[in-house]
């Protein structure tokens, strides 16, 4: 595969529904010399007689909490964390003093065992077994929002590999229910609410619209030169039924993707089982693509979808779930954790390219 032809990017491109999240584009370091890519090592072993989550170890894990389809055969396992970052076991009042202030660490740390074997990856999965993982996403979120009312947001994650912080090699998610709304989730539903007042526009749905529809050439004013080709489709990754996965204009890591539902919808946990078949589809595709062009993806993926919250009840036509994928191909810098810009060295757009060009069976 060669690289399509493209002049070098320096710019900071604006995350327009999050402006802070905000990213310098600078390909000309990745002309810098490094030593060619090779395959990530990957535990791709079906079954490990020490590990806790293959079969056959269930007694090595803490207290399960459901399975899927049922107890024997299991697929899906949801059990207790046994590190948890978040506990419902104590109850520490709020504490302020001083400057010091904490939230009590109520909540709930659970793990998904995704699949019964062991070194699976999301793309090697079949369709019906993502479904049914998808389908306990939802579930088990809708639980936990039932369980308790101090419980303000549940995060569903996967890290998979070690760059991407997993620690147990068998494939797993996380769900972690907290007693508060995470930054970014908040920055985006109270900047697409803003959005929303000023436009009647989800800004999610427009920036759907954008990429399916958006055709423009920008000259430089002075030499006439073109500046900027923006072409249908540039973005788009995928379109599988009622889902599409999307490579953001202003994506802070190299191979991030995005993948949302077609027709706005602000709630994961309404999704219906025939769109959870397409979200199966559009996720083990894009997977697929990700895999191919880095010899080996290590990432982390999170869902964000609108809280169960008073205080964004008023979000239903303004806030657009999502998936966000972030495979890890670097390091942050001092740059990057000072600054708080993200640097990415390939543009988006080549990105784009690169990804859709890989030929899936
Ligand atoms: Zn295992
Ligand atoms: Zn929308
Ligand atoms: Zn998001």
């Amino acid at each position: 595969m060669t690289d399509p032809v493209q002049k070098p990017v320096r710019e900071i491109r604006l995350n327009p529904v999050v402006p802070s999240e905000s990213v310098l584009v600078a390909t000309a370091r990745s002309m810098r010399p490094k030593k060619a890519e090779e395959p990530a090592p990957r535990d791709t072993r079906a079954h490990v007689e020490t590990c806790p989550f293959c079969t056959g170890n269930e007694h090595m894990t803490p207290p399960v909490i459901a399975t899927f389809p049922g107890e024997k055969n299991w697929e899906i396992r949801i059990v207790e964390n046994l590190y948890p970052v978040l506990g419902d076991d104590r109850s520490n009042p709020n504490l302020s003093f001083g400057l010091q202030q904490t939230i009590d660490g109520y909540g709930r740390h659970e793990v998904i065992i995704d699949h019964d074997r062991h070194g699976m990856a999301i793309h090697e999965m079949s369709e019906s077994h993502l479904a049914l993982l998808f389908s306990v996403y939802r579930d088990r979120m809708e639980q936990l929002y039932q369980s308790n009312r101090r419980l303000r947001y549940v995060l569903v994650f996967k890290n998979f590999g070690p760059a991407a912080g997993a620690s147990i090699a068998h494939t797993h998610s996380q769900v972690i229910a907290m007693p508060v709304i995470p930054d970014n989730v908040q920055a985006e539903l109270t900047n697409s609410r803003v959005f929303h007042l000023r436009d009647h526009h989800c800004i999610f749905c427009s920036l759907i619209d954008e990429a399916l529809t958006f055709e423009a050439t920008i000259y430089d004013r002075d030499s006439g030169e073109i500046r900027r080709q923006i072409n249908v489709g540039q973005y788009v990754i995928e379109r599988v039924g009622k889902f599409i996965a999307i490579k953001p204009f202003a994506s802070r890591y190299e191979w991030e993707v995005h993948v949302l539902p077609l027709r706005h919808q602000s709630d994961f946990l309404h999704i219906s089982k025939d769109d959870l078949a397409d979200l199966a589809r559009v996720m083990r595709r894009t997977m697929a693509r990700l895999d191919a062009v880095l010899g080996g993806a290590q990432y982390n993926y999170f869902l964000h979808s609108l809280p169960h919250d008073k205080d964004f009840e008023d979000c239903a036509a303004s806030y657009h779930w999502h998936i966000e994928i972030t495979p890890r191909t670097s390091i942050p810098s001092g740059f990057e954790l000072g600054s708080g810009l993200f640097v990415n060295t390939v543009s988006p757009e080549a990105a784009a390219e690169k990804l859709r060009a890989v030929v899936l069976d």
